[in-house]
């Protein structure tokens, strides 16, 4: 809230009570015609002479001199008041002749206050509007707009590509237990990923999940095939952060499981979406693997987007970046979630989503992305 402007107090006029005032009213009521003496005021029992017109116009002056809504009111309650001169003179009216003139100084006085209250409203309108004028044609100051995380963009992507192809987005639980973690995916008892050193336990058989499969796992048994589905997410892993390892990332699994589905098909879908990602010229090969949960188990590497394989530090001058794993489900899996392995075959494969983001970005260290330092995430 900006103050009203103040401006110096209003020199001050010698009023109706004033010594001077009355010893003037008395003379001049002496001398100048049409005027009436009234004996003003009564209650001071002395006999007191108002000259009318003199009143008016020092209320009128007074009135003029006003720079305030204050300094206005004062001269209004000073003039027009119920104790002022005017209004006691006009109490003792017993004559018409007198009523007409002092009726007449008051509605003049009245006249004049309303001009002078619309005057000053007007000067402080417009001495405010002055204050806080402003070029439109200034820069205005800056708004910074948030924006999605790297990492949040680069999983939207990749959901717009696998939509694109017909499948859906489904997203599970981060908690989950073992059944859906381990065993559905048939990994076995003594596997390392089950130890405490390498997951994150809340019980024996409660965890935070190590991969999004345990999506995959709880979608084939909620329903029958067919399923083309993409479960992207957070994941847990016992890991000390350094430059390429976090003890948290972000996955994105695909799982497709109809009849007659064959490796080629596998081969499309991976294809299809590395040059929807990385650009039209990508090619991707496939190399033998090995993971619990598919049969036989591939790992596809695609041709560097960096250098067109011509070979790049990124690359390691190999022309091919290694992508992610997939594979043939596993029949064990199917028979896990009540599917029969002998009508249904189908493929998985799961990548990373902050390796994405490096390679595509160049970013030399995975704890970027987690360290909240605007310089570097607003680059994107
Ligand atoms: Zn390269």
């Amino acid at each position: 809230m900006v103050p009203w402007p103040r401006r110096a107090a209003p020199s001050s006029l010698p009023g109706p009570g004033s010594p001077e005032a009355w010893a003037r009213r008395a003379t001049a009521s002496q001398t100048e015609p049409g005027l009436l003496r009234l004996d003003v005021p009564p209650e001071q029992g002395e006999s007191a002479t108002v000259n009318w017109q003199d009143y008016e116009s020092e209320g009128v002056q007074a009135i003029a001199g006003s720079a305030t809504a204050e300094e206005l009111d004062a001269a209004r309650v000073q003039y027009l008041g119920r104790k002022g001169d005017l209004a006691q003179a006009l109490r003792g009216v017993r004559d018409r002749e007198s009523g007409m003139l002092l009726n007449g100084v008051r509605s003049r006085l009245e006249a004049a206050i309303a001009e002078r209250r619309e005057a000053i409203e007007r000067e402080e309108l417009e001495t405010l509007y002055a204050d806080r004028s402003f070029d439109v044609t200034l820069p205005g100051e800056e708004f910074r707009r948030g924006r999605l995380h790297l990492l949040t963009q680069i999983k939207r992507e990749i959901e717009d590509i696998f939509l694109g192809m017909g499948y859906e987005v489904y997203e599970g639980d981060e908690v989950t237990d073992t059944w859906h973690n381990f065993d559905a995916l048939t990994t076995d008892h003594g596997h390392p990923s089950r130890s405490p050193s390498d997951t994150f336990y809340f019980s024996d058989d409660v965890l935070l999940r190590t991969h999004t499969s345990p999506d995959q796992i709880r979608l084939m048994e909620s329903r029958q095939p067919p399923i083309y589905a993409i479960s992207p997410g957070r994941v847990y892993r016992r890991d000390t952060p350094d430059a390429t390892h976090s003890p948290t990332f972000l996955q994105v699994e695909s799982l497709v499981v109809d009849r007659g589905i064959t490796l080629a098909d596998l081969k499309g879908a991976v294809l299809h979406f590395f040059r929807q990602l990385f650009g039209p010229q990508r090619e991707v090969r496939m190399r033998t693997s090995y993971f619990p949960f598919t049969e036989p188990s591939v790992e596809f590497d695609v041709t560097c987007f960096l250098c067109n394989s011509e070979g790049c530090p990124v690359c390691k001058y190999s022309g091919w970046i290694e992508m992610g794993g997939a594979g043939w489900v596993d029949p064990e899996v199917f028979r896990n979630v009540g599917y029969d392995p002998e009508v249904w075959a189908g493929f998985a494969f799961g990548l990373g989503i902050e390796r994405i983001a490096m390679l595509r970005h160049g970013l030399p260290d995975l704890r970027l992305f987690w360290d909240n330092d605007l310089r570097v995430l607003s680059q994107f």
